[in-house]
């Protein structure tokens, strides 16, 4: 096309037409084909000789709400079980700061050090808002994200702080099967996910820091009543004093609570993560209640008791599910509550009505 501008009144200047642009896609690039997934019989077959890749796979369908792939995932996760069970289940807690990626980094390096394997998994409730960012990053673990025997998965991130827990609790049997003989659960010390980890782990570790003032206040106190060794971090420098100190406070404190119902008295000890001292102490202690609960029969008794209450977990949350999602109830739900926000109708009356006709019609 000529260009207005090669005109003879605009002298002195010429335009050239422009040239063809190549496109942006290829196309000569054959369309890439998602590789098809394996029949569950056969990522079990591969987990079990502890292929990592069909092991993140199966992890992703367990996190997936696709229901094709929660079918699968369940399949693989009951063909997993015979296979799971044996490992140190190990959960880890401490508010952000504490010092759990750098701790974890040289506990994990430790325990690899006898050989085995590791995987670190996590529980972070928060991790919808942050996009899983607190404890999804892998570079937070530089030693360990790049260790062959290890394998880091992030915080599931979709769902209620019940449904994330759940699925950390089966891919912790699909970590098992695969050979992975060491867990860590990681967690935030800020909220109810230590409830989840504690009912999934054999060994509850408290990350503290000396002199935040907080140490023996609020909801602190719940998480120490769960705590089965209490390790205060950081102790290096000028800060050891304040942590030996802290140590001291937390033994006290610890003397003043009700017997644990394992027998084990929760051990205080301080270290330093970041210059790695007193590393071999913390896993002695660990070493140590495990010695202590296999001997008295705690450690058999505490995962009955951690497979009854994932049983019952389940059952309820596929009932209020259920229930829930049925659109005849989602209709006559939002009728009632209108009923009974105006004072035509009991709440009592009101959840009589809908419950019976749900139980009359399923
Ligand atoms: P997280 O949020 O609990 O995972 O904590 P991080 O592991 O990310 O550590 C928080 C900060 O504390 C980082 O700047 C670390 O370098 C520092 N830190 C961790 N462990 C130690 C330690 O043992 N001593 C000292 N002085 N600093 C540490």
């Amino acid at each position: 096309m000529e260009h207005p501008e090669n005109e003879s009144q605009y002298i002195g200047l010429t335009v050239n037409s422009g040239v063809a642009q190549p496109p942006s896609v290829n196309p000569y690039m054959k369309a890439r084909k998602r590789k098809p997934l394996p029949t569950p019989g056969e990522m079990v077959e591969r987990i079990l000789k502890g292929d990592v890749t069909t092991l993140s796979r199966a992890v992703t369908l367990v996190e997936s709400i696709n229901p094709d792939h929660e079918a699968i995932a369940q399949e693989v996760i009951e063909k997993c079980l015979p296979h799971s069970g044996n490992s140190r289940r190990i959960g880890i807690t401490g508010v952000p700061g504490a010092g759990k990626s750098t701790s974890i980094d040289v506990f994990g390096l430790h325990v690899l050090r006898d050989g085995g394997k590791l995987a670190v998994l996590a529980i972070d409730p928060s991790s919808e808002r942050t996009k899983g960012s607190i404890l999804g990053d892998k570079t937070r673990m530089e030693k360990l994200s790049v260790h062959p025997d290890a394998f880091i998965r992030p915080s599931p991130s979709a769902g209620s702080l019940g449904g994330v827990a759940r699925k950390t609790r089966e891919t912790i049997v699909l970590c098992e099967a695969a050979g992975f003989n060491n867990i860590f659960v990681e967690t935030v010390g800020v909220g109810q996910s230590e409830t989840a980890v504690h009912s999934m782990v054999d060994f509850f570790l408290l990350i503290q820091l000396a002199g935040t003032g907080d140490e023996l206040q609020g909801i602190k106190r719940g998480i120490m009543e769960m705590a089965d060794g209490i390790v205060i971090n950081k102790a290096d420098g000028d800060n050891i004093d304040r942590a030996r100190l802290a140590q001291a406070q937390f033994r006290s404190a610890l003397h003043l609570f009700p017997p644990t119902t394992s027998g084990w008295m929760p051990e205080v000890l301080t270290y330093s993560g970041y210059y790695e001292l007193g590393i071999a102490e913390v896993w002695e202690m660990i070493d140590r209640y495990f010695e202590f609960v296999k001997a008295n029969g705690y450690f058999e008794r505490k995962r009955q008791q951690q497979a009854r209450y994932w049983m019952q977990e389940t059952i309820q949350t596929r009932l209020l599910n259920n229930f829930y999602n049925d659109p005849e109830v989602k209709e006559r739900l939002a009728v009632l509550e209108q009923e009974v926000l105006a004072n035509r109708l009991s709440s009592f009356v009101a959840a009589g009505d809908i419950l019976d006709y749900y139980f009359k019609h399923k």
